[in-house]
C-alpha cells in the first residue's frame, strides 16, 4: 500500500477533500499520513489505515517518507518546501492545490472531468507533479466543456464574483466578523431612516475599528475588483491565470483568449461569473443548449427565466453540491455570434478539491 502524506488538510480546502475522501472510502486505498504546521505531536484524523499523530510539515525527513504527498497548505509553503524536497533526492508524486508550479513545464493541471485521459497519459508517463488549477478556471471549463470540445470558441470574456472563502479560512470568518459588526450597529440603530441607516453603515465600514485584517479592506457591504498581485499587464494575477491555465488545460495549438475583471463579493461558498462567449460561428440557442449539457456528468443547464435561474443559478442553491449550473443563455445583441451565459460552482469542490481527489484515486488504483 501506497504512503500518502497530506499536508493542509485543516485548510478550506483541505477540509472538503478529507470530506469528500471519507464519503468516497478513498482511504482504503493508502496509508494516510497527516503532517502540520502549527500542531506537531497533536492526534492526526481518524482514517482507515491513518497513522494517529500529526507529523511536522516542514520536516523534510518524515515527508520523504512518503510515496504521494497531497499539499493543501498554501503557496508560501509550496515555493520553500517542494524544492527542498526534491533536492533532497525525493522522487515521490506530489499533488497540489497551490498555484505555484502550476504552468511549469514538467507539471499537469488536473481536472479530471475535462483531462482525466491526459492525466492518465501523463501518470503512465512518470509525470510526478499534478496540481489543480484556479478555482474559477476548472469551473469554467467544466460549464464550457461542450463548447470547447466542438471548437466553438473564439474567446472568453469572464467577470467573476468570487466568494470570500475563496481567499482562505481566515478571510471567510474575517467576512462574517464584519457582518456581526454591520448586524450590531443596525440592532443599535434599527429604527433610523433607510439614508441616515447608509451613512451609518458606510462610516462603520470604513472606520478604522472594522475588522479587515486579511482583506485590507470591508468586504461586507462592498465589492473588491482586484484579486491576488498586480501585474505589469494592468491584470489582476487572478485575471492572468484564466488564459494561461484554461490553454494549458485544453493543450490549444492556438491559445483562446480568456480575459475579464476579477471580483471579489460578499458570498460565503461558490464562485460565479457573467459570460461573455464570441463564438466562431453563428449556431442556434437550441444546438448550444445541447452541446453544453451533454458534456460531462458535472454540467447542469438551467433554462433561461427568472424562477428557475433565481431558483438553482445562485450560491445558497450550489454551495456544497458537485453539479456545475450555467444559465441565462442567450444571444446577445452584439451580433449573432455572441452569446451571454452565467454559470457558478463550488469552488472548495470540483473547484480546488475534487480534481485532486481525482488524480489521487486516478494514481493509486
Ligand atoms: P486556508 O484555509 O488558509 O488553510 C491553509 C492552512 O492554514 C491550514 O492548512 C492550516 O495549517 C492553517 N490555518 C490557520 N488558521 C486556520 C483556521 N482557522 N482554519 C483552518 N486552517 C487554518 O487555505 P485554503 O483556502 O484551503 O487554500 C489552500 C491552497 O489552495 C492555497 O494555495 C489556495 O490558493 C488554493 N486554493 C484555494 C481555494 C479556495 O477556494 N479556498 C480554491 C482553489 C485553490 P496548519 O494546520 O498547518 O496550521
Amino acid at each position: 500500500m501506497k504512503r500518502v502524506g497530506f499536508i493542509g488538510w485543516r485548510g478550506m480546502v483541505g477540509s472538503v477533500l478529507m470530506d469528500r475522501m471519507i464519503q468516497e472510502d478513498d482511504f482504503k486505498f493508502m496509508e494516510s499520513y497527516f503532517f502540520t504546521t502549527s500542531q506537531l505531536g497533536s492526534s492526526a484524523p481518524n482514517v482507515k489505515n491513518g497513522f494517529p499523530t500529526l507529523l511536522g510539515a516542514m520536516d523534510i525527513k518524515e515527508l520523504s517518507k512518503m510515496d504521494i504527498l497531497v499539499s493543501c497548505q498554501g503557496g508560501d509553503y509550496t515555493t520553500e518546501m517542494f524544492p527542498a524536497l526534491r533536492n533532497s533526492g525525493w522522487k515521490g508524486v506530489w499533488i497540489d492545490a497551490a498555484s505555484t508550479l502550476r504552468m511549469k513545464d514538467d507539471a499537469i493541471i488536473v481536472l479530471d472531468p475535462v483531462n482525466r485521459k491526459f492525466i492518465q497519459e501523463s501518470i503512465d508517463k512518470g509525470v510526478k507533479n499534478f496540481v489543480g488549477g484556479n478555482c474559477t478556471v476548472s469551473l469554467l471549463l467544466i460549464a464550457l466543456d461542450g463548447l470547447f470540445k466542438e471548437n466553438l470558441v473564439e474567446w472568453v470574456s469572464s467577470m467573476t464574483y468570487q466568494a470570500a472563502s475563496g481567499a482562505g479560512a481566515k478571510n471567510m470568518i474575517e467576512l462574517l466578523d464584519q457582518m456581526k459588526t454591520v448586524g450590531q450597529s443596525f440592532a443599535a440603530n434599527p429604527s433610523g431612516e433607510a439614508l441616515e441607516l447608509e451613512k451609518q453603515m458606510t462610516n462603520l465600514m470604513n472606520g478604522e475599528n472594522f475588522p479587515k485584517a486579511h482583506f485590507g479592506h470591508p468586504l461586507a457591504l462592498n465589492v473588491l475588483p482586484w484579486i491576488d498581485s498586480e501585474l505589469p499587464s494592468g491584470q489582476s494575477k487572478e485575471e492572468w491565470k484564466a488564459q494561461v491555465e484554461a490553454n494549458k488545460i485544453l493543450q490549444t495549438k492556438t491559445p483562446i483568449p480568456i480575459d475579464g475583471t476579477c471580483v471579489r463579493v460578499g458570498a460565503l461558498r461558490c464562485h460565479s461569473q457573467g459570460l461573455t462567449i464570441k463564438l466562431k460561428k453563428s449556431t442556434s440557442l437550441s444546438s448550444l443548449e445541447e452541446i453544453i449539457s451533454v458534456a460531462n456528468p458535472w454540467v447542469r443547464l438551467i433554462p433561461n427565466n427568472k424562477p428557475a435561474t433565481l431558483k438553482d443559478l445562485t450560491p445558497a442553491a450550489v454551495s456544497g453540491k458537485l453539479h456545475v449550473p450555467i444559465g441565462r443563455l442567450r444571444p446577445m445583441t452584439l451580433g449573432d455570434t455572441y452569446l451571454n451565459a452565467f454559470t457558478l460552482g463550488d469552488q472548495l469542490l470540483w473547484g480546488a478539491a475534487e480534481p485532486l481527489r481525482c488524480v489521487l484515486r486516478q494514481i493509486l488504483i
